[in-house]
C-alpha cells in the first residue's frame, strides 16, 4: 500500500545522501534534457558525466548545501529510455524526483542491503545497488536497450537512470531509478515475490496475518491456492511477453530475479486516502539553480526554456499541468502498456475475457545479479551452512526455465500447472 516507509527529514541519517542524490539528478538530467535531441551513438553507452557540487557553486553546478561529487552514466541512453521507450514526460520525471517534497525510505527490504526510496508521488523508486550490479548494468545496457526497444510491453524493471554519489570521505553510492510497479492511488492488498523455487520461499503465515504489507513468497502462493485469473486473451499475451523477457534474462546470464505480484481487490477498495498523507510531506529545500551566465546563455529551444522554468519553480501553480499532487488515476505513461493500462495494472478477466474485480500489478524485478556473482557469494558461505539454504544458485538457463514454468503454472488454465506441482513435490 502507498506511503509505506519513513519520510526523510533533516534529522534522518540518510538525509544528506538523499539530498545529494536528488540534487545530482536534478542537474544531470536537466542538463542532458535541455539539449536538442540527436540520434544515439555507440559512444553514448560508454558516456559518463561528472559534476562537482559545493557550497559556493560554479558555472556548471549551482551551489549546494553539501560538498559531493555526482556521476551520471550514459545520460543520453537513459534519456531515450525514458522519453522514447517508456513514454515519460521529462518535466514530470524531474518534478517527481526533485520538487520540494521529500522521498520516503523503505529501508532495506531485501537481504542485499540495498535501500529503496520512493519519489514524493510514489511513481519512481531509487534503489541503491552494489558496485558489481552497477558494473553489470553498464555492461548489458546496450542489450537491455535493444530488448526493451523491441519489446515495449516488457515486464522487466524499467531503468530510468544510473548514477553515483561520492561523499567527501570517498564513500561511493551507486543507484538506479526505476518504475514503482505499485500504484499511488490503490491499496495493494497482497504482495508476492515469486521465483519459482520453494526452498526457503515461505513467509510465516502467523506473521502475515498481523502484517498486511508483508511480501509473501512462492510457498504462500501455492499453499493459499492462488491463481492469476486471466482469460485466454490476457493469458496468451502475458505468457508470450514473459517468454521473451525470460529469453533475454537467460542471454545475459542472470538469476535470482523474481516476479513481483501486487493484488488489488476492487471490492475491498481503498482503506486509506493516500493524498491526505502526501501533502504533509516535509520539504527538503533543494537548491534553486543559480542564474549563472552559463545557464542564461543555454539553449533557447522552447523545450529547454520550459524545462528550466519548471526546474526553477517550486510553486505548484507556476508549473501548469505539473501540479504537485498524486494522480487519482493513471493517465500518462502507463496507458501505453498492455500490462499496465488498467488503473496502472492488469485487470483480471474470466474465461470469456470479461473483467473481474481484481487488478494485478506485475513485473520482473531484481534482474542485475549475474550467475558468477552468486557463485562467489555461495563460495563465501561454505561452512556457514545455516545460510546456505537462503539462496539456491542454479545456472541461469535452469533458473530461467524453472521461473518461466512457474509463471505459466500460476495462471489459471496456464500450461504446465500439473507438471509444476509434481516438481514441487519432488523438491
Ligand atoms: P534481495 O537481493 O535480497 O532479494 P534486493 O535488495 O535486491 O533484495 P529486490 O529484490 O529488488 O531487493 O526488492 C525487494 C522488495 O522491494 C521486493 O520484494 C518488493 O517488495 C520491493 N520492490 C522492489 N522493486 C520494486 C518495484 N519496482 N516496484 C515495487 N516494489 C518493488
Ligand atoms: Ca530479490
Ligand atoms: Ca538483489
Amino acid at each position: 500500500a502507498p506511503l509505506v516507509g519513513n519520510l526523510i527529514g533533516e534529522d534522518h541519517v540518510n538525509y544528506v545522501l538523499m539530498y545529494n542524490m536528488l540534487t545530482g539528478i536534478r542537474i544531470g538530467v536537466s542538463r542532458c534534457g535541455a539539449k536538442i535531441k540527436r540520434p544515439l551513438t555507440p559512444e553514448d553507452f560508454m558516456a559518463r558525466h561528472k559534476f562537482s557540487f559545493d557550497i559556493v557553486g560554479n558555472e556548471l553546478t549551482p551551489s549546494a548545501k553539501y560538498d559531493f561529487k555526482f556521476k551520471d552514466y550514459a545520460p543520453w541512453v537513459f534519456r531515450y529510455l525514458r522519453e522514447d521507450i517508456f513514454h515519460l514526460d521529462p518535466a514530470d520525471y524531474l518534478l517527481s524526483l526533485t520538487a520540494k517534497y521529500i522521498l520516503s525510505e523503505l529501508g532495506s527490504p531485501g537481504k542485499s542491503g540495498s535501500f529503496f526510496y520512493f519519489s514524493r508521488d510514489y511513481r519512481f523508486i531509487i534503489k541503491t545497488i552494489r558496485h558489481s550490479e552497477h558494473k553489470f548494468l553498464l555492461s548489458i545496457l546496450e542489450r537491455y536497450y535493444e530488448h526493451v526497444k523491441a519489446n515495449p510491453h516488457t515486464l522487466l524493471s524499467r531503468f530510468y537512470g544510473l548514477h553515483r554519489v561520492k561523499l567527501p570521505r570517498g564513500r561511493k553510492i551507486h543507484f538506479v531509478i526505476m518504475n514503482n510497479l505499485f500504484p499511488a492511488h490503490k491499496d495493494v492488498h497482497e504482495t508476492y515475490d515469486l521465483k519459482g523455487s520453494t526452498v526457503g520461499r515461505e513467509y510465516p503465515e502467523e506473521k502475515a496475518a498481523k502484517n498486511p504489507r508483508a511480501v509473501l513468497k512462492d510457498l504462500n502462493w501455492i499453499n493459499r491456492g492462488n491463481m492469476l485469473e486471466l482469460g485466454p486473451e490476457k493469458r496468451a499475451l502475458l505468457t508470450e511477453q514473459l517468454r521473451r523477457d525470460e529469453e533475454f534474462l537467460k542471454s545475459i546470464q542472470v538469476m535470482d530475479y523474481s516476479l513481483l505480484v501486487g493484488i488489488h481487490n476492487m471490492q475491498r477498495g481503498n482503506r486509506e486516502n493516500v493524498r491526505k498523507n502526501t501533502l504533509k510531506v516535509f520539504s527538503p529545500d533543494l537548491p534553486e539553480p543559480r542564474r549563472s551566465k552559463a545557464s542564461q546563455a543555454g539553449s533557447k529551444s522552447p523545450e529547454a526554456i520550459a524545462m528550466r522554468r519548471a526546474m526553477r519553480s517550486s510553486d505548484p501553480k507556476r508549473l501548469g499541468k505539473h501540479t504537485v499532487r498524486l494522480p487519482e488515476e493513471d493517465t500518462g505513461d502507463r496507458q501505453e502498456f498492455v500490462f499496465y493500462q488498467d488503473e496502472g495494472g492488469l485487470r483480471a478477466t474470466d474465461d470469456n475475457n470479461e473483467p473481474m474485480n481484481v487488478i494485478y500489478y506485475l513485473g520482473v524485478i531484481d534482474i542485475l545479479t549475474p550467475y558468477t556473482f552468486v557463485k562467489k557469494l555461495e563460495h563465501c558461505w561454505k561452512g556457514m551452512s545455516a545460510d546456505r539454504h537462503k539462496i539456491s544458485p542454479v545456472p541461469p538457463v535452469e533458473y530461467g526455465n524453472r521461473f518461466f514454468a512457474f509463471m505459466k503454472a500460476v495462471m489459471r488454465g496456464g500450461e504446465g500447472g500439473e507438471k509444476f506441482k509434481e516438481h514441487v513435490k519432488r523438491e
